[in-house]
């Protein structure tokens, strides 16, 4: 995943997201439904969408039918990427999990390291929403949207609205311990349900730590294989990236409504404004403090991950990816970023808690509530549990925070405030999500000396992918 040919990957994908949003922005502005009916097309909805509508548009000239082509060829090129992410996901983790796992010479050294992944999700989780209090509080972004247009809003979205609100459901904290637990591991593979097959692959990882190691040895070299099999799918899906994130965010800008953007603004700049801070002043004091990694070297392996995470918002969707950047770009361990990093994009959201924290207060604001300070711990607690319930795909984090208002007593109609705004925000917020896994990452695995140098990562990437130094610890050669 390199410059073999030219530049760079992560250069690739942010000129395909430059462009996406410029080419995004100009059918936004340019192209209505009055361009589809001077080209002889009544119903565009139908007409854009498929078949059903193709009578209804019997006069729809040649250059219409080549607009619908485009587009529909746009959305394949996307959808087709995000298949393939998604294909990788579960293997992925299984087989490096495994490997990583059977790599593990004493179990204290895992508890050590669950130890220290969950203590970290949680604090830095913590300190997201407290941003996002602290910037809400002082900056009060609710004081610049007038009556008139919160309860216009209201009534254009209401009843989206409503929908999200009756999918919110407060997890319980018993269930969902228990749940990590599959009845059947065959059937978590099936479902993808992340925490199942992590802890199905940690529980046979160990357990092959436990046999003859002559038995052992055979099943590890197969999931070794196997792990660099799946690297290889990794980078063979990675060469269509900056199209499809081309093609995704095409599609998401030209669906904007750039006009309710105009008048939540400052809100919108709130939660930004937080989330760069989370990227930019909390993440690297936490290096400095825990990690002692140069936080430049850091930003720049997991800039794929990052720019995916913003196209396709949805953490869960670019696990492969990260977990790429963060094994071969940065020279982690598997049996580190194998365990850290799944779960981290199911349950680690530092984005969408703080996002969920400027927005209770957001709300608040526009219906003249008051916060006392027991309301925003309130709400600092809510939130971080939340967003560990919130699943790594697109909006759900905007119906999570249904509970975060219920906790202080916000009105819930204040959702359709903010819904016209949500896939812009959550594109940001996932972006935040990803750099806050692969830095808790990177920190445990430095803190475990389970990090190459720069040296040695170029080394490595210089050699054959079979002649993986690596490889000589894991099968014990
Ligand atoms: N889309 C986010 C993620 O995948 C979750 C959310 O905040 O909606 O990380």
């Amino acid at each position: 995943m390199g410059s073999q040919n030219g530049l760079a990957l992560h250069w690739k994908i942010l000129i395909g997201l430059v462009l996406g949003v410029a080419v995004g922005l100009a059918i936004n502005t340019m192209w209505d439904a009055s361009t589809w009916n001077s080209m002889g097309v009544g119903d565009p909805a139908s007409w854009v969408d498929g078949a059903s509508g193709v009578e209804a548009n019997a006069d729809a000239s040649v250059v219409a039918h080549g607009a619908r082509f485009v587009r529909n060829l746009n959305g394949f090129i996307g959808d087709l990427f995000m298949r393939g992410l998604r294909f990788i996901a579960v293997p992925i983790v299984i087989f490096s999990l495994i490997v990583g796992a059977s790599s593990l010479n004493d179990l204290s050294k895992l508890s050590r390291i669950g130890g220290k992944t969950i203590g970290i999700y949680l604090v830095t989780t913590a300190i997201a929403i407290s941003v996002g209090l602290l910037f809400a509080n002082i900056i009060k972004p609710g004081n610049f949207v007038s009556e008139e247009t919160r309860d216009g809003f209201v009534a254009q979205f209401g009843d989206q609205a409503s929908a999200k609100i009756e999918a919110a459901q407060a997890p319980d904290i018993w269930d969902t311990v228990l749940n990590i637990v599959p009845k059947n591991p065959f059937n978590a593979i099936a479902q993808g349900n992340m925490l199942q097959v992590v802890f199905a692959s940690l529980l046979v990882g160990i357990a092959l730590t436990l046999i003859k190691r002559e038995k052992a040895v055979v099943v590890i070299s197969f999931f070794d294989a196997m792990t660099d099999v799946i690297i290889k799918v990794v980078e063979i899906v990675l060469m269509i990236a900056p199209y499809a994130v081309f093609a995704l965010i095409v599609d998401q800008i030209a669906e904007l409504g750039l006009d309710i953007l105009g008048s939540l603004a400052v809100y919108c700049l709130v939660v930004v404004a937080g989330l760069a801070t989370m990227a930019f002043v909390v993440y690297p004091i936490g290096f400095k403090l825990l990690g002692g990694l140069s936080y430049g070297r850091f930003f720049k392996a997991i800039s794929p991950a990052q720019l995916l995470a913003f196209s396709s918002a949805s953490s869960s969707a670019t696990l492969p990816v990260t977990m790429e950047c963060c094994e071969q770009r940065l020279g982690i361990k598997e049996e580190v970023s194998a365990f850290v990093l799944p779960i981290g994009a199911t349950i680690n959201m530092d984005g969408t808690a703080l996002y969920q924290g400027v927005a209770a207060v957001f709300i608040a604001q526009l219906y003249g509530m008051d916060l006392t300070i027991a309301d925003q711990l309130t709400i600092v607690l809510t939130a971080t549990l939340a967003s560990i319930g919130t699943a790594g795909v697109p909006g759900v984090g905007m119906i999570m925070l249904v509970i975060v208002l219920e906790s202080v007593g916000i009105p819930l109609e204040g959702i359709a405030v903010i819904l016209g705004v949500d896939r812009i925000l959550d594109m940001c917020r996932t972006s935040c999500n990803v750099t806050g896994d692969c830095m808790v990452c990177a920190v445990v695995a430095s803190s475990e000396g389970a990090i190459e140098t720069p040296e040695q990562v170029a080394a490595r990437l210089a050699l054959p992918m079979d002649e993986d130094p690596r490889d000589e610890g894991r099968l014990g050669k």
